[in-house]
């Protein structure tokens, strides 16, 4: 089932104090996976909790929520049929696993509620779902964060929702088992086919997962795109420096190059301050400069784990230290040692004009 808000903005308090949301249009399609990312405050769970019908929108502007064809605007959390996980697992500590499950089911009201015999088979099928069979007569307390976790994806899909909302569920846990709750959602989603909402400020799990994110930032929407699209092509500054590390690169450009003391790009690029933007696979290591960048720089730190090196580079001339991927077989070739001195090459670079204005494209250097 799509999700469409018109004009969605809420203000906490007396009117006139500042909008914790600002009108939001937001289409979301049936089956999508879409995540609300952006940094603390910038108004994702209120969004959230505006779907759910958890919390009202403003009456100024009139905005509304539709469920498909159907107006939810006026409609109670109860009857709009959407399935929640939250951070804290707020299962219910005295409760078995099957009973937490099972628990939105049995105090459905008489004519709607399954045979027990029902609820039994679908609590069971829900717990194979999430691999938590052997578990089900536990308490919560017995189960590691993960598994609660689980649960209560089980649990928030026993009434068989057609939306599912998640606000930072994975928050709590340590990054491996995010990383495996993550694959499950997907998967879950997938096969369930449900419409599914979840909140994040974690870029690499907001990519990893969504169909399409939805970047914010001070209750407003700066981006709606599928995480390449994003990623390739950032609307503004915001998002380009929320979505991954940044390297800058401010100077003074004149005949064809921009100068920042003892360094020198060449660019096409209008006489004046400049400032860059380069992501830390979009530069190379060299040994030696190049004709078209003298950007002579010092190892600080090297860490060769993982798919990647990184590689820490200071400089008189910058401001802030910057941060090189680079292959292993690069690092094995330069033999790249703290205090080194290495040459970064840029292979692009980007650049925003003022705050909110649409970014140039990217050049080759
Ligand atoms: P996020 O989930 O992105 O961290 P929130 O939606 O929780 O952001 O908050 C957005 C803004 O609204 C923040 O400035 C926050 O302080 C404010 N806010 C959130 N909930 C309430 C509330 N119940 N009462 C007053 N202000 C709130
Ligand atoms: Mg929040």
């Amino acid at each position: 089932m799509g999700i469409r808000l018109s004009q969605i903005a809420k203000t906490y308090g007396r009117p006139g104090t500042p909008r914790a949301l600002e009108p939001i249009d937001l289409e979301i399609a049936s089956g999508e996976l879409v995540g609300l990312l952006g940094p603390s405050g910038s108004g994702k769970t209120t969004l959230l909790r505006i779907i759910a019908g958890l919390e009202q929108a403003d009456r100024d502007p009139a905005g509304t929520i539709h469920f498909g064809s159907r107006d939810v605007t006026e409609v109670h959390v109860r009857d709009r049929r959407i399935g929640f996980v939250f951070q804290h697992y707020a299962l219910f500590k005295h409760m078995t696993v099957f009973d937490n499950v099972a628990f939105g089911l049995t105090v459905q009201p008489r004519g709607q509620r399954p045979s027990s015999g029902e609820i039994r088979a679908r609590v069971h099928q829900l717990l194979e779902m999430v691999q938590l069979e052997r578990f089900a007569q536990r308490y919560p307390a017995e189960l590691s964060g993960g598994q609660q976790q689980r649960v209560s994806l089980a649990r928030a899909l026993a009434l068989r929702p057609e939306v599912l909302l998640l606000d930072e569920p994975f928050g709590a846990l340590d990054a491996k088992v995010r990383q495996d709750l993550r694959r499950w959602l997907r998967h879950l989603h997938d096969e369930l086919n449900f419409t599914s909402v979840f909140v994040t400020h974690d870029q690499e799990e907001a990519l990893e997962l969504s169909d399409r994110v939805v970047v914010m930032s001070d209750g407003r929407i700066e981006q709606i795109d599928a995480p390449a699209a994003l990623y390739r092509a950032p609307a503004n500054r915001f998002v380009f420096e929320f979505l991954g590390d940044v390297n800058r690169l401010e100077g003074e450009v004149r005949d064809g190059a921009l100068t920042c003391g003892e360094a020198r790009l060449a660019v096409d690029l209008p006489e004046g301050p400049q400032e860059l933007l380069l992501r830390p696979h979009e530069l190379s290591l060299e040994a030696a400069p190049s004709a078209a960048a003298h950007l002579p720089m010092t190892v600080t730190a090297v860490v060769p784990v993982g798919a990647e090196v990184r590689v820490e580079l200071a400089a008189d001339w910058l401001a802030e230290p910057w941060l090189a991927t680079i292959g292993h077989g690069d690092f094995e070739r330069l033999d790249v040692r703290r205090g080194q001195r290495l040459y970064a090459l840029p292979q692009r670079w980007h650049r925003f004009a003022a705050e909110g204005r649409p970014a140039t494209q990217p050049s080759l250097a």
